[in-house]
């Protein structure tokens, strides 16, 4: 059976990332990789949104970035700029289209439908198939969206809302989230911070169908693309060998607070293929210990007390967005820290620390 210098496990937004990273950095010139990935095609699958604030290889597969955004509970909205740092939107169709047609061209890169394929005993591993035990106390951020065409101009396309929770909490925490690209088509989601042991909450379609006609009152649209999901938002078991690095979702870049993975991963791309000649003694990239010990009592309180959450994720907004970004986009500096922890409650976050 054929070997290989590096093996990926799983081509999708992180070992293609990854795979992508290498190739065009000329690390492959003289070594060989296989990607190991069951899908028999790929076709548009998510949207990767996040808050550019660093640069990555995929602003040719921006579908839609904005400069403007807002957040609302019952009764109140806020307006914010992000000139600064763009949200943008990244349709994963054109990615995969993109970074399949590069790594086609070099004749040192397979690609194999199971590891069984191949003799993997003396290769590099990344590995993005993440081992996720059963847990009835784990948190997930679970999902459905659907892009929308409205027959007539409907949608500011300048603006986009990324947080509604003027809607029904479940004894969760529940909000809509909508990213206009243009004046007739957006993508409309409706998102829960939960257990997801409770299967009312998955009826999705009914609660966009409820949003768009009652909530927005949007009669005259058809929808053209659904995508559903479930991010965990604790880390999965991570099993430390020699000659193996867990990537994407498998190796942490998830930010729990947030469900963001997509710049995690690139990040952690560019350190992979940096450190390349000397994979197997580079130290672990992971997201700075400090944002695991804050989202840690973030998420206690999350789960304590699922009530108080529309009102603290908008607070969290009050002031400058700026610092608000820095510190979702894990980029935020002591300062700006304790900016966004003094808007927080406090005895409910100390007793979740002593919990
Ligand atoms: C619908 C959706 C929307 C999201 N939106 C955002 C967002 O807006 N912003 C953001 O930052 N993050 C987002 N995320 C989170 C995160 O960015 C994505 O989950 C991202 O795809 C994670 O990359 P990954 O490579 O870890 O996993 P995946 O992209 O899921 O790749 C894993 C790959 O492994 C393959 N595979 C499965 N089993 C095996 C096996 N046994 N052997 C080999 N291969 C296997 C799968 O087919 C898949 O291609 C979203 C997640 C989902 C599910």
């Amino acid at each position: 059976m054929k070997e290989f210098d590096y093996i990926i496990i799983g081509g999708g937004c992180a070992g293609l990332s990854l795979a992508y990273e290498l190739e065009i950095n000329d690390k492959l010139k003289d070594k060989t990789l296989a990607i190991i990935e069951p899908r028999t095609e790929y076709k548009k699958d998510k949207t990767w949104s996040f808050w550019k604030v660093v640069s990555h290889n995929f602003d040719d597969c921006v579908i839609k970035s904005w400069k403007n955004f807002t957040i609302n509970i019952p009764k109140k909205i806020n307006h914010l700029e992000c000139l600064n740092y763009p949200y943008q939107s990244i349709d994963s169709g054109l990615f995969y289209e993109k970074i399949n047609n590069r790594l086609k061209e070099n004749k040192n890169i397979s690609l194999f439908k199971d590891i069984s394929e191949i003799n993997s005993k003396n290769s590099f591993i990344f590995n993005s198939v993440p081992s996720i035990k059963k847990n009835h106390l784990n948190l997930w951020q679970h999902f459905c969206g659907v892009e929308i065409e409205t027959q007539n101009n409907f949608f500011d396309d300048e603006i986009f809302n990324l947080m509604d929770f003027d809607c029904d909490q479940r004894e969760s925490v529940h909000f809509f989230y909508t990213l206009p690209y243009s004046k007739t088509k957006a993508l409309v989601e409706t998102t829960w911070l939960s257990k997801m042991n409770d299967n009312s909450q998955k009826d999705y379609d009914n609660q966009i169908k409820d949003y768009l006609e009652n909530h927005l009152n949007l009669r005259n649209y058809k929808i053209t693309y659904k995508e559903e999901g479930a991010i965990p938002l604790f880390y999965p078991t991570y099993e430390e060998t020699k000659n193996k690095i867990n990537i994407g979702t498998a190796g942490g870049m998830t930010r729990l607070s947030t469900g963001y993975t997509f710049l995690n991963i690139q990040e952690h791309s560019k350190y992979i293929c940096k450190n390349i000649e000397n994979i197997s003694k580079i130290r672990k990239f992971e997201i700075s210990k400090k944002y695991q010990f804050l989202d840690d009592i973030f998420l206690r309180v999350l789960n304590e007390n699922p009530k108080m959450m529309p009102d603290i994720f908008f607070k969290m907004f009050k002031g400058s967005p700026k610092t608000v970004i820095k510190f979702l986009s894990n980029k935020s500096n002591f300062f700006e820290d304790l900016k966004i922890i003094l808007k927080m409650p406090k005895w409910t976050f100390i007793k979740a620390l002593f919990n």
